[in-house]
Order: C-alpha cells, then sequence, then structure tokens
C-alpha cells in the first residue's frame, strides 16, 4: 500500500499488556482507550484487550461507541459526565463516572436514577487540574455514600501530574498526599498513569491505568533502554515513495524554498503529510527509515507529501516503503524533533489513514 497505512500490531499490545500485569500484579487493569485509543482504534483495541478489567474514555460518544461494539467490560468516564442530562444514558449503558467537582455532586444527587451509578472520586493531590481538595474530602464521600444514586462503594482516585520525571519531587509529594488522605478508607484506590506504573510502584494500588504504555511507548522523560525490552510499539506508520529527482548543490526544495541543498544529490518524495497525521512542525533532519537506512526529512511538510534526502548515490525506487516510526524509530524521537510529544503524534493519526491490523 502506497498511501499512508498504519499497521496495529495486536500481539505487540497484549504484550504490553502482560508486561503491565508482571510490573503491577495486586492491580487490576483499566485500560486507557480515549481519543481513538490514542490512534490505534478504539474498537479494535477493546477487543483485543479482553482480559483488561475496565476501560476508561474521557468522552461519553467513545464510550457509546464501544457499547454498540458489543464491550460489556466497566467503562469509566475519565473527566466524568459533563450535565445532568447524560446520567440516564450513563446508567442505560452501565457507564461509570468520576466526580470531581461540586457541579457534579450537586447535579447526581438531585437526578432521579433508577439504579445506582458507579462513581470514581477524584481528589487533587497536586497536579490542580480536575479533583476536589483534599478537605472537601469528608463531605464528598458522606454525600456520595449517602445518596440512593450512588452504587457503593466508592473507589478513590487521583492523578500524577509530574510521574514521567523520576527527578522531580513533586511526585513523591503526591504519592504521600494521597496515601494521607485515604489512609482511613478501605475502598478501592487509584493513582498511576502509565509512568507511575513503571516508575513509582507505591503508586499501584488497587488499580492502575496505562494509556501510552499499553501502545509500546515509554511516559518517561529520560531514554530508558530497559523499558523496551518489555514493551514493544503498537504502530508502525508506513507511506510509499511516489517520486524521486536530481538536484544539484544550491537549488531548493518544497514549499517557501525553505530548505537548500549543499551537494548534489536525490530527493525523494513520500506519500503523507500533515493532512495523515504527521507534524508539520517536524524539522530537516526529522529522521525516515527508509530501505534499512535512516534519511533525513528535507523542506516542510505538505499536507499529502513530505520529501527525504536519499543521498547522490540512492538506489531507492518508487513503490519502496518508508516508515515514519515504529519499533525501528521511536514516535518520541520523530516527537523531539517536532517540538512535541508522543501523545499528540499518535492520537493526531488521521481518518484517511489505511489500518493494516497483524495479529
Ligand atoms: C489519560 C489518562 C491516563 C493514562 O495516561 P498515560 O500517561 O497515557 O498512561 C490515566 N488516568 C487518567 C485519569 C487519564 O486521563
Amino acid at each position: 500500500m502506497r498511501s499512508a497505512t498504519a499497521v496495529i500490531d495486536l500481539a505487540a499490545l497484549q504484550q504490553n499488556f502482560s508486561a503491565i500485569k508482571k510490573l503491577a500484579p495486586q492491580s487490576k487493569v483499566l485500560a486507557v482507550l480515549k481519543a481513538n485509543a490514542y490512534g490505534h482504534g478504539l474498537e479494535r483495541v477493546a477487543k483485543a484487550l479482553h482480559q483488561a478489567d475496565a476501560f476508561g474514555v474521557a468522552r461519553i460518544e467513545e464510550a457509546l461507541a464501544l457499547r454498540a461494539d458489543g464491550i460489556t467490560q466497566p467503562i469509566v468516564l475519565l473527566e466524568g459526565f459533563f450535565a445532568q442530562d447524560e446520567l440516564p444514558i450513563l446508567v442505560k449503558n452501565n457507564l461509570q463516572t468520576i466526580v470531581h467537582s461540586e457541579q457534579q455532586l450537586t447535579a447526581l444527587i438531585q437526578a432521579k436514577l433508577d439504579t445506582p451509578l458507579k462513581v470514581w472520586l477524584k481528589i487533587d493531590t497536586g497536579m490542580h487540574r480536575l479533583g476536589i481538595d483534599p478537605e472537601q474530602l469528608p463531605y464528598f464521600y458522606q454525600q456520595l455514600e449517602a445518596s440512593a444514586n450512588v452504587h457503593k462503594a466508592l473507589t478513590l482516585m487521583s492523578h500524577l501530574g509530574c510521574a514521567d520525571n523520576t527527578q522531580d519531587d513533586a511526585t513523591e509529594a503526591q504519592l504521600q498526599r494521597f496515601s494521607q488522605l485515604t489512609a482511613d478508607f478501605d475502598n478501592d484506590k487509584s493513582l498511576a498513569n502509565s509512568a507511575g506504573i513503571w516508575a513509582w510502584p507505591e503508586s499501584h494500588y488497587h488499580w492502575v491505568r496505562p494509556g501510552l504504555m499499553l501502545y509500546g511507548i515509554s511516559p518517561m522523560l529520560a531514554d530508558d533502554k530497559s523499558f523496551y525490552q518489555e514493551i514493544k510499539p503498537v504502530m508502525s506508520l508506513q507511506a510509499g515513495l511516489i517520486a524521486t529527482r536530481k538536484i544539484t548543490a544550491g537549488e531548493t526544495v518544497g514549499y517557501g524554498g525553505a530548505w537548500q541543498s549543499e551537494r548534489d544529490t536525490i530527493i525523494g518524495v513520500v506519500a503523507i503529510g500533515y493532512g495523515d497525521g504527521y507534524p508539520r512542525h517536524a524539522k530537516n533532519g526529522t529522521p525516515v527509515l527508509l530501505n534499512g537506512r535512516r534519511v533525513p526529512l528535507v523542506g516542510r511538510v505538505s499536507m499529502d507529501m513530505i520529501t527525504i534526502d536519499l543521498g547522490p548515490d540512492a538506489q531507492d525506487k518508487v513503490g519502496d516503503i518508508a516508515t515514519l516510526w515504529g519499533p525501528s524509530l521511536n514516535v518520541a524521537e520523530v516527537a523531539r524533533n517536532a517540538t512535541t510529544i508522543p501523545y499528540e503524534l499518535l492520537c493526531n493519526i488521521s481518518k484517511r489513514v489505511n489500518i493494516s491490523v497483524k495479529t
């Protein structure tokens, strides 16, 4: 296939799931599938992860798509419901909700539901994004426990803001705060994202919530070779070479003439661009794999194409397949070249990209 194609390796996905179970053997796994399973395909990933104890999504539409596809495991809305009129939909589809705010508490308590909802109560332990203030915990706990709309028992949770950096003291502080706050509760507890699972065993508790790591990419800031002994990238992004041309030293390539060659060379054109989700801000020199070697991106990324410098002696042929990222070229390296993070590149894979599933 010459058009942009994401090859999804479901065996790698399942192997990553097993590696997570080994890292957190006492914990249940809530597999995070938001943003189309980080670009890997929501329903496809859910079906492959049939051993997951629950799934996490960000939007009610994602949860309903999973239910429509016959997924029966618990599904948790990681930001909770946004409006009271969604509550009957949650009940009807057996969805669980996070509660992180006063507005949600009031809406939930005042609703008239036929079946109680399972609630994950989110506490802000220092990230200051979502979550109730620690001093509100007794009040929220008591209100939720007393409501007929709420299934007992609650799960207590928080989220780590800096766990990707083992040098950052913020995580120790969050771990301590969560442990102290919840010490007197024998409810299920949950704190760990991928970075928590990998680097902070104290964060594991009853439920771990892996996202990026399931898809085979390290959540850590620093390169950690040992990570990739256990975990394998699930997506390979590929596209065909559709043209080659000789240019001479001093000639420029692409929009704005933004790159100028210092030598006579051969330029290759690959059928992928920002319309497929390849980052427009990838800079000159961003590696692309072709015929067993790395070649540099040159010139601006276009909507449908990129240009690469194949070198003066290149033998590459139209129809050869280039790899933009995958097991042999980490998406994190491409992300660094585009001043972004692997999360963004994976979930930006656009609708027109072909999917090819490997099992
Ligand atoms: C996205 C998300 C996760 C997963 O994060 P990763 O860094 O991808 O592992 C876990 N918990 C919550 C609440 C999230 O929103």
